[in-house]
């Protein structure tokens, strides 16, 4: 059972931090622009930061260390490390033991940003309670690949230093390099940090309250394609809550994935393999559970409703169904011409896919019209 927030366990450091630096990143914000002439290339270095350290975040300590989603070429690790420290959101594996804590014991009381206990204890609140089950067994339990991992280590050990050369000497630095030290100081360092915190900090918050539930609702995580934009692709948070060693959050094209496409990219340049991805046919069997659950909800529905859903599930049948007929046709005919050709056997598994996809169309269809 979690302990309530006392004067006992109350972290001052972590709330007169999180409190403090939006004011300051204000007023600083303020006083650099009446007192410099803006500059042009502090946009660069400010996206700059808030790209590499905010996707270390989502590609290194979230999908990479705590998921294992994939694997990482040391220097790539340890990049992710040293910017990961600069979002100043505690060491790798410290954030990672919360997090695992956060998947096994979602929104109950273990969980230790659940949003069970009000929105802005999961935004940043929890953080001001010193108590932790990091140092528990539990905590522990989390933590034995990362005890094994040099650079994780490392980085844990000299936290605040790393953090403090990532997060406001580079940035200076690069600002200094463009002409101003000040502007890389503090619209690069602090203003991007607190960005960047809660920005990062709507995956725990926002993404647990606001959007809907295609695949599971066991739990109440969301998927919400905005605040997918703001949090570099983790707004697909019911996918992840229920697929978390997948690399991607977004699973379609078109869903926005920065940090999915930041990998793959990372894939193509050979710094990183082993990229974990669900199969289909799991994704499509969980939709369709929370579809024909739904279905089972809607009871008293209207007919209006009724008669609009039935046409759409028509429409989606005979899709499936054209789908299915197009892909045996080209199916026969390149067998014909390849045999056991890569291509013959890709198209093969594309079509078991269809062959399913019209098989569970026509199922929800039987379904509907039961209850019509
Ligand atoms: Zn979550
Ligand atoms: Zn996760």
């Amino acid at each position: 059972m979690k302990q309530k927030l006392t004067l006992k366990n109350f972290n001052w450091v972590s709330a007169i931090f999180l409190v403090a630096t939006p004011i300051l990143a204000v007023i600083l914000t303020y006083v650099y622009f009446t007192t410099e002439t803006f500059n042009p290339w502090m946009i660069f270095v400010f996206l700059f930061f808030y790209f590499a350290t905010g996707m270390s975040i989502t590609g290194g300590y979230h999908r990479l260390i705590a998921h294992k989603a994939y694997t990482a070429h040391p220097l790539i690790e340890a990049l992710y490390l040293f910017f990961g420290a600069g979002a100043f959101q505690n060491s790798a594996k410290k954030w990672v033991i919360d997090h695992r804590i956060h998947h096994r014991y979602v929104d109950q009381d273990l969980d230790p940003y659940t949003v069970k206990h009000g929105f802005w204890h999961a935004h940043f609140f929890w953080m001001f309670n010193s108590d932790s089950e990091r140092e528990t067994s539990l905590g522990k339990m989390y933590s034995r690949d990362l005890d094994k991992d040099k650079l994780i280590v490392f980085q844990d050990k000299h936290y605040l230093p790393i953090a403090i050369l990532a997060g406001f000497v580079a940035p200076m630095l690069m600002g200094w390099a463009f002409g101003s030290w000040f502007g890389g100081l503090v619209l690069a360092g602090l203003l991007r940090m607190v960005i960047v915190h809660h920005f990062t900090f709507f995956i725990n918050s926002l993404c647990h309250y606001w959007g809907w539930q295609p695949y599971t609702d066991t739990n109440t995580a969301r998927d919400n394609m905005v605040l997918a934009i703001f949090t570099y692709g983790e707004g697909y948070h019911n996918f992840h809550h229920i697929f978390h060693a997948d690399y991607r959050n977004g699973i379609r094209w078109y869903h926005i994935d920065p940090t999915k496409w930041f990998i793959k990219t990372l894939a193509y340049l050979n710094l990183v393999r082993n990229l974990r991805v669900t199969p289909d046919y799991e994704i499509f069997k969980a939709r369709m559970i929370m579809f024909e659950k739904r279905l089972k909800e809607q009871k008293n529905l209207s007919m209006l409703n009724m008669e609009a859903l039935l046409l759409n599930l028509k429409l989606k049948t005979e899709e499936a169904h054209q789908k299915m007929i197009s892909l045996r046709e080209e199916y026969e005919r390149l067998k014909l011409q390849f045999h056991n050709d890569s291509r013959v056997r890709q198209l093969r598994r594309d079509l078991l896919m269809a062959k399913w996809e019209f098989q569970m169309s026509c199922r929800q269809w039987r379904l509907c019209l039961k209850m019509a």
